[in-house]
């Protein structure tokens, strides 16, 4: 937008499903009050499915935000009208990756970032473009090593603890469905967008509200990501762990450097990234000084369902069905005050169930799918909130209940990955079923008593959730429907506290911790904001002097 125009949101028009989006224009126009003369720029901001019944069917169509680019200080008075409606309101400015007014602190920093997941990438981008000199420190491999290592454990059953599905380039989405949206309203979420798009995203990642771009896709973009990187001057060192630093004073602790089995690195300031499966980092950093929460997490299992049952309950089976893709579905079961709120989360539609494994001998499920989402199931986690009321309150006692689970599920399954899996009716009838079971998980699955690997809260709150849900879509309990389990690591069960302005974490001058395994954030967008965030707060206000003295105390807020 140049200086001379400004650009102004039109709310809510409608478009048939088979409809061209040129017809957009028109109505964006008719809405606003303005004819095509004082058109500047026109952009779709948003567009979503929907699919409310309405008399018993489902009437099908878009909801669009469409952005118009006018004449700076255009008015008539169609157009007064339309924004004392509300149906145009002005568009939220689009912030910037950049920081331009970077602390003198910074100028000669040489700052590390732990960890190569979203939040680790998008850090280390807005360092490197606002001058900074980065090293990037991720513990497990680049891509190409890394699907290596994943097919040898699809071949021999025995996990890599460094090379896996959740260590590695891209951090834990890599092999993901690569939902890119997200609930958080933030200004970085546009550049981030941008950004993935220059990397070879399709465009409609900038305004789909259901993005799913798919691991295929996510894996021609990282590449091309890391070149980004490359290029402003970042170095990328894979196969490198992170396993302690070494401080100097105490109040405020600086760190110097590193510690990693290569050697020392010194670094000026550390952001630490490292996703929420890095349970050995966080023990380590905190014999090394690092204040670690335990905060709520989630825990459930995944539910699989014949694609074919989810989509002709969203999307029905009329002609206008076939235009459009799997369907997906998200569900909520509110708390009744005894049991906790359960809802799905990251659903993948025409995915499959994968092995969510770091550590040998411990088993949890999670979802991926190409960007076709040609597999003939649907899975997504059904999961409810414990928190540390629930498991204790001491810094690992959340993890400790992970692995406890993790442990229980990898010997249900008979301790190869096989995972252990029960039809939903078999759940909430709490008995054994019986085989045998189909479905997308790699590895295969053994009738068992999922229902018994979850605590007593966990499933009561599931046992009721599954009932509503079958309300909501026929079919979501019977026969059909099968849980696979179990699913413990949808976020993660530390926090890492931070200062609410400066980022940084507490006793540290310069310690700046992002992402999910720090507790920040929820998802892939989530946590690449979070990650541009914390590396906005160091640029902004440099490697500090004084404790931090308002702890940061926001809520996460997830796509699911
Ligand atoms: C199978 C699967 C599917 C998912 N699907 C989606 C989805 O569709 N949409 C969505 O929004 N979210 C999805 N998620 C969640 C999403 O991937 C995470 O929320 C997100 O990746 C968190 O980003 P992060 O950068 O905080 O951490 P991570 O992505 O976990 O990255 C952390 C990185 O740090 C590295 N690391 C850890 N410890 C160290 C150390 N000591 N030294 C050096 N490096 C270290 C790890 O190897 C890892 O690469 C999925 C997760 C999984 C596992």
């Amino acid at each position: 937008m140049s200086d001379a125009t400004e650009t102004y949101r039109v709310l809510g028009i409608g478009l048939g499903i088979g409809e061209p989006e040129s017809a957009l224009v028109e109505r964006a126009l008719a809405a606003a009050g303005l004819g095509p003369g004082e058109l500047r720029g026109f952009r779709i901001s948003r567009k979503s499915l929907d699919a409310r019944r309405s008399g018993g069917s489902r009437r099908l169509r878009f909801v669009v935000h469409v952005d118009l680019v006018v004449t700076k200080g255009h008015r008539s008075p169609a157009f007064d009208r339309a924004l004392r409606a509300g149906r145009v309101v002005r568009a939220p400015a689009s912030g910037s990756l950049v920081v331009s007014n970077r602390h003198e602190t910074v100028s000669v920093a040489r700052v590390a970032v732990v960890g190569s997941g979203p939040a680790g990438l998008f850090a280390a981008l807005a360092l490197a473009l606002s001058g900074a000199e980065v090293d990037l420190f991720e513990r497990g491999p680049s891509l190409r090593e890394r699907g290596r290592a994943l097919a040898r454990f699809d071949r021999t059953r025995v996990p890599d603890p460094e090379r896996n599905l959740l260590f590695g380039e891209g951090g834990a989405g890599t092999y993901s469905d690569g939902k890119l949206y997200t609930r958080v309203d933030d200004p970085l979420e546009i550049p981030i967008l941008e950004a993935l798009v220059a990397c070879g995203a399709p465009t409609e990642i900038l305004y789909d509200a259901r993005a799913h771009i798919g691991t295929d896709r996510l894996h021609r973009i990282l590449p091309r990501l890391r070149e980004r990187l490359e290029a402003e001057g970042v170095r990328l060192h894979f196969g490198v762990r992170v396993d302690g630093w070494t401080v100097r004073g105490e109040t405020p602790a600086r760190v110097v450097s590193l510690r990693t089995p290569a050697g020392e690195a010194p670094c000026d300031a550390v952001v630490l990234a490292p996703g929420h499966s890095a349970r050995d980092t966080w023990r380590a950093l905190a014999r090394d000084g690092l204040v670690v929460e335990p905060k709520p997490f989630q825990l459930g299992v995944r539910v699989e369902h014949p694609q074919r049952l989810v989509d002709v309950d969203r999307h029905g089976t009329g002609p206008e069905a076939a235009l459009l893709g799997p369907a997906s579905y998200s569900l909520l079961c509110r708390s009744d005050g005894g049991t906790p709120a359960t809802y799905s989360f990251c659903m993948c539609p025409g995915g499959q169930i994968v092995a969510s494994v770091s550590r040998p001998e411990f088993l949890c499920t999670n979802g991926m799918s190409n960007s076709r989402h040609s597999s003939p199931f649907a899975n997504a986690a059904i999961v409810t909130t414990l928190g540390p009321r629930e498991f204790g309150t001491g810094a690992f006692d959340g993890v400790a209940l992970q692995e406890r689970i993790e442990q229980a599920a990898f010997e249900a399954g008979g301790s190869d990955y096989t995972a252990p899996a029960q039809r939903v009716p078999d759940f909430l009838a709490a008995r054994e079923g019986v085989g045998p079971l189909r479905t997308s998980y790699r590895f295969g699955v053994r009738p068992g008593r999922v229902d018994r690997l979850l605590p007593d809260l966990v499933r009561s709150a599931l046992v009721r959730a599954l009932v509503r849900f079958d309300h909501s879509i026929p079919g979501f309990a019977g026969p059909e429907a099968v849980m696979v389990g179990v699913e413990t690591r949808s976020s993660g069960p530390v926090r890492l506290p931070r200062d609410r302005e400066t980022f940084r974490a507490a006793g540290f001058a310069n310690v700046f911790p992002c992402g999910e395994g720090a507790g920040w954030a929820g998802g892939i967008m989530s946590a690449a904001i979070d990650g541009a965030r914390a590396a906005q707060a160091l640029l902004r206000f440099g490697i500090g002097g004084a404790s931090p003295t308002s702890p940061e105390r926001t809520r996460v807020r997830r796509a699911d």
